[in-house]
């Protein structure tokens, strides 16, 4: 497979404004927010949310502006390759990545062996492995 794109992993910093319940600080409200607190608010019901946190008062309880915080959030992004088959695109996003035709590649897109043969080699060890255990079976009861 030639790899199209390398995986990558990048860092980016996320900002949320949190608000702490005066008779429990350890409950309250967080909104994702820019920098400088500007909070994304994607409804109505999170305007209104936000409203009551600003002025202080939610469901009858005092409620405490904490500020910003900051958290990193790693993204993946998976490597691309092209199908040594049909020259499909396939992200190799799994321990075993699959491509429509029916090839499969592991994350360094390598092609794997197909998998009826795969499944005939299982078959082959686990008619082994009883094997030796019935024998084992047979030499304790002697
Ligand atoms: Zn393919």
């Amino acid at each position: 497979m030639k790899i199209l794109r390398e995986g990558e992993t990048t860092t980016k910093r996320r900002h949320f404004r949190r608000f702490a319940y005066a008779d429990n600080p350890l409950q309250g409200r967080s909104y994702d927010c820019d920098e400088r607190g500007v909070p994304y608010l994607y409804s109505q019901e999170a305007v209104e949310s936000y409203a009551a946190c600003i002025k202080g008062e939610v469901n009858g309880r005092v409620i405490i502006d904490r500020g910003v915080s900051s958290y990193e959030l790693c993204v993946n992004t998976p490597a691309v390759g092209r199908c040594d088959e049909c020259g499909a695109d396939v992200a190799l996003d799994r321990f075993i990545s699959s491509c429509p035709c029916g090839a499969d590649y592991n994350l360094l897109g390598q092609r794997l062996a197909p998998r009826r043969e795969a499944e005939k080699d299982k078959a082959k060890r686990a008619h082994k492995k009883q094997r030796r255990v019935s024998k084992t079976s047979a030499r304790k009861r002697a």
